[in-house]
């Protein structure tokens, strides 16, 4: 039976830069991907900079289409407004946003893996792992059909909000579950357009209930999307009625800026997200199975956003490993996320009940540009934010 000192599964950016990490601090470290990359996965590919503090050598002009300075914001297809992420006169770049097409960023990150030293086996699915006292033992299938058993003293599951390795190791926990939805649409910047920037995020708000909708510029495209982010609200809007909910707030939406689309032609993506929803065991009490990324549920409760959070997570599990302190790991991703995310949920809570009142009160202040790019980079925490945000909307509407 080949033998590793690590296999990671799944090379989403949990993953990829877990096994990254390891490798480079010399773990004999597998990749294993059930798809074959480069793959598709459906995503907005919104990346705060921040994500270079995690892995400095990543290079921008290879993943970033566009770089977003700015946020133009919506209620209800009116009230627009049209704010910066820093200063306008500021150089500082560290709040900017890469906007990536997650089949390239994916890619690039698996093989920045592979640089550093990680095998990568893609078209590989892990159906499950068995822990005893001598390692863990994963099973796997590839899509030729071949099974294959492989021994590891240490295995991250990065395998996303589906994954196998929570249940399959016991680590499995009650998920608050947001769904969003995302399509592709060709795009060009030259057509005359004067609403639709490629250097800015729109982002509307009152076209979801509980929720928003989303343009994103990218190269030659726009990803255009939506998400309900309030689960117990989702849950009362299942199957059709959420897909044509948020349909309908993309269609609306696009028409609004001014893009009329033939939808019929447009391959339309949805996916479940795995928010924050508390303090949950993410190993193994032997240390030997850590669940990173989406697959510990590390996704902003108020933003949805999840790439940094994947990132940052795959970084610490490996980290841990390296220092032979896997048991650890749940108090050292407790402890970088824990108060902040519980915060962001708060907040969302309030944001997603009251949006126009928030719009009117919080969001259309130029500052809140500012706080919320601040706040998706990690430069403030939501433990210092959400409670002063939300006592003076609550302030103002009481006026
Ligand atoms: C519509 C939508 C829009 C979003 N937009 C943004 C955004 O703009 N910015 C942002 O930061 N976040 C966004 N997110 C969230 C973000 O996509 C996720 O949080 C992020 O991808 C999590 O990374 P990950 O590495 O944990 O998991 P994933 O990216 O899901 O990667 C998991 C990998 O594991 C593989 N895998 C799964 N099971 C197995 C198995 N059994 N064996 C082997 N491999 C397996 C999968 O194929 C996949 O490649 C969005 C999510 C959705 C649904």
């Amino acid at each position: 039976m080949e033998d590793w000192d690590l296999i990671v599964v799944g090379s989403g950016p949990a993953g990829s830069i877990a096994a990254a990490e390891a490798a480079k601090a010399g773990m004999r470290t597998l990749l294993l991907e059930k798809r074959t990359l480069p793959r598709h996965k459906t995503c907005g590919g919104g990346v705060p900079v921040a994500l270079g503090a995690i892995a400095p050598d990543i290079d921008p002009s290879v993943i970033a289409e566009k770089q977003v300075r700015f946020m133009r914001h919506t209620w209800q297809f009116g009230s627009p407004v049209l704010a910066p992420v820093a200063s306008e006169d500021s150089k500082d770049d560290s709040l900017t946003l890469w906007m990536v097409q997650r089949s390239v960023f994916d890619h690039y990150l698996a093989m920045r893996a592979v640089r550093f030293g990680a095998e990568l086996r893609d078209g590989v699915t892990v159906k499950s792992v068995e822990n005893a006292k001598e390692g863990v033992t994963v099973h796997a299938l590839t899509n030729g059909g071949e099974i294959s058993h492989l021994h590891s003293d240490f295995v991250i599951g990065a395998d996303g909000v589906n994954g196998v390795i929570a249940k399959s190791a016991g680590l499995q926990f009650k998920r608050n579950i947001a769904m969003a939805m995302e399509v592709e649409a060709p795009h060009s910047y030259h057509d005359g357009n004067e609403i639709l920037r490629e250097d800015a995020i729109h982002l509307e708000y009152g076209a979801v209930p509980y929720g928003y909708a989303w343009i994103f510029p990218k190269a030659d495209h726009l990803n255009v999307g939506a998400g309900i982010f309030l689960p117990q609200a989702q849950k009362q809007m299942r199957g059709e009625t959420l897909r044509e909910t948020l349909l309908k707030a993309m269609r609306e939406y696009m028409s609004s800026v001014g893009v009329e689309m033939d939808w019929n032609r447009l391959r339309i993506y949805a996916h479940p997200l795995p928010l924050w929803s508390g303090k949950h065991r993410l190993n193994t009490l032997d240390g030997r199975i850590l669940l990173a990324g989406d697959a510990a549920a590390l996704v902003n409760p108020l933003f949805g956003d999840g790439i940094l959070h994947a990132a940052r997570s795959g970084k610490i599990a490996a980290e841990c490993l390296v220092s032979g302190d896997g048991e650890n790991y749940t108090n050292a991703i407790n402890s970088q996320f824990a108060d902040n995310f519980d915060a962001a949920r708060k907040l969302a809570k309030f944001f997603y009940q009251w949006t126009g009142l928030v719009y009117k009160y919080g969001i259309s202040r130029p500052s809140a540009t500012h706080t919320a790019a601040r706040l998706l980079c990690g430069e403030a925490l939501f433990t210092d934010v959400a409670g002063k945000a939300m006592r003076r909307i609550r302030a103002a509407m009481s006026k």
